[in-house]
């Protein structure tokens, strides 16, 4: 990484990302979501120079999920516009960064975030940068990299952020990871929905959304508002202090989405108020910081020539049931402390 930090390409290309340049960001978004060793030492050393550069901007990280066909596209095609408008209205106009979270996105095969014409009017808006899902990939390495292009969105310049995802509770989790609210959309009958859903998933909620509030499913919609918000009531607030808040909207029409701006406003306050923002963050970072030395460590505990003939060893034991797994690791780990440099 020192390599790359002392690179000349690394500080006009770092200038470029805090003028907003958007090929610029793209290029950096791209370098992050690769594989290649030497793109990650460089996405590296650009995050540290960036954060170096980057007098910490006020941004507000919003997680937006809901199954396939709920409306998260059409929401954040009319709720994205309504926000900035609003920020536009009271003279604090911002710019925001729509990223998503598809661990099952293939491009070539057109997945459920691909590259479908989605999002058309935000699209066509110059302070609007919508990145689709990287392709392939395991859940934490799309993560990983979503984590690392919201930073760069907010280096250029991007204050609101949304990260979508397809809700399969795994990936819930990993944009509870990333975002400082997050937002469940939900069809109605979702009464069954959130009870078929983990209670830790639950949990994370902050504004559960029945969306297609509008024509002969308006009633039905606030029948599963009821229901939502008589589920979430029992649960214990979040750590954040916040209750959560259960809307019915229709993104096509845009009932109900101003109600639920006003809502999102007064989360925001809250949460800057208390802190509670800014200490989110930081162990949200922590958490990041240790995975990826978790990881670094394991890699290069791999990378040692003796690794793989002692690991096989251990497996083959195992498989015969000469050890048990959990005396395994441990007896596997202090050979390993003895036999590598
Ligand atoms: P996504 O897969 O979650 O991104 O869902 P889309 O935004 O692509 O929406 C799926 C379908 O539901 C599309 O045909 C939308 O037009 C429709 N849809 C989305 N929001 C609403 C809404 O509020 N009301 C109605 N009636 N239809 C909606």
């Amino acid at each position: 990484m020192t390599e790359f930090l002392q690179s000349p390409e690394l500080a006009p290309f770092a200038e470029k990302i805090l003028e907003g340049n958007i090929a610029a960001l793209s290029r950096a978004i791209t370098l992050a979501e690769s594989h290649l060793p030497h793109h990650q030492e460089f996405t590296a050393a650009l995050m540290e120079h960036l954060s170096a550069q980057v007098t910490l901007a006020r941004s507000f990280r919003l997680g937006i999920t809901g199954v396939p066909g709920v409306g998260k596209s059409s929401f954040i095609e009319s709720f994205g516009q309504l926000m900035l408008d609003h920020y536009a209205a009271i003279g604090e106009p911002s710019k925001l960064a729509v990223l998503s979270i598809d661990p099952s996105s293939q491009r070539t095969k057109g997945s459920i975030l691909g590259d479908k014409v989605r999002m058309e009017s935000l699209a066509r808006r110059a302070d609007v940068f919508i990145r689709p899902s990287p392709t392939g990939g395991v859940l934490g390495g799309v993560a990983r990299s979503t984590r690392e292009s919201i930073a760069l969105c907010e280096a250029a310049g991007f204050s609101l952020i949304f990260v979508e995802t397809v809700g399969v509770g795994q990936s819930e989790i990993a944009v509870h990871s990333l975002t400082d609210a997050m937002l469940l959309l939900l069809l109605a009958g979702a009464g069954d929905e959130l009870q078929g859903m983990k209670r830790g998933i639950m949990e994370m909620i902050d504004f559960a959304v029945i969306n297609k509030a509008d024509g002969e499913n308006k009633t039905r919609a606030l029948l599963a508002k009821q229901m939502a918000s008589d589920a979430l009531h029992y649960l214990p607030k979040s750590p954040s202090g916040w209750a959560a808040a259960t809307h019915a909207v229709s993104s096509l029409n845009g009932e109900g989405l101003s109600q639920l701006l006003h809502d999102l406003l007064e989360f925001r306050a809250f949460v800057e108020k208390t802190g509670w923002i800014t200490r989110n963050r930081e162990s949200q970072s922590i958490a990041w910081f240790r995975e990826t030395a978790e990881r670094e460590w394991w890699h290069h505990l791999e990378s040692n020539s003796r690794f793989d003939a002692l690991f096989k060893e251990f497996e083959t034991a195992i498989a015969k049931r000469n050890l048990s797994p959990f005396y395994a690791a441990k007896l596997f780990l202090r050979r390993l402390k003895d036999e590598l440099p």
